[in-house]
């Protein structure tokens, strides 16, 4: 293993020596010396190093990642850390709620008046088919009466 000839970023930082059993090996490799400087700067080491052994070993790992991700937020906004980030998004969520219901009040008022339109039409197409031989008939009948009516009425207005 690497661990044994390179200390670990916390020991290396620290400029202690780096044991079998140093409880920061496992999650903090010599690659990546940023991500134990920013705990240590906000936490501090013997903090973590309590915290973590107070845990079992298979929720080190996450707990280091979220120890690293408060720690850099903490970071680049010492008065809200992540507290600020989950404030934003908290506020854009509630944002897109809004916005989620107002499309829905707009959809559903868009469907009650396609609905409606739909209803109109159908009804009206009901009564057409329902009636439509006889009206269809009627009306041709009466066209060409009125087509017929009308020429003779005004010719006889303009004979007067
Ligand atoms: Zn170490």
């Amino acid at each position: 293993m690497s661990h044994s000839q390179q200390p670990c970023a916390a020991c290396k930082l620290q400029r202690r020596k780096c044991t079998q059993e140093c409880i920061f090996a496992p999650h903090f490799p010599p690659d990546q010396p940023q991500k134990f400087a920013n705990i240590h700067k906000v936490f501090g080491a013997s903090n973590v190093a309590k915290l973590l052994s107070e845990l079992p070993a298979t929720h080190r790992e996450e707990a280091v990642n979220s120890l690293a991700y408060e720690a850099d937020a903490r970071l680049k906004d010492p008065v809200y850390g992540c507290l600020g980030q989950i404030s934003i998004l908290q506020h854009r969520l509630k944002q897109l709620h809004m916005d989620l219901d107002a499309a829905k009040q707009e959809l559903v008022k868009y469907m009650g008046q396609q609905q409606q339109q739909q209803q109109q039409q159908r009804s009206a197409d009901l009564r057409g088919t329902a009636a439509g031989d006889g009206a269809r008939g009627e009306r041709a009948a009466g066209d060409v009466q009125g087509v017929r009516a009308k020429p003779t009425t005004s010719s006889s207005s303009y004979q007067s």
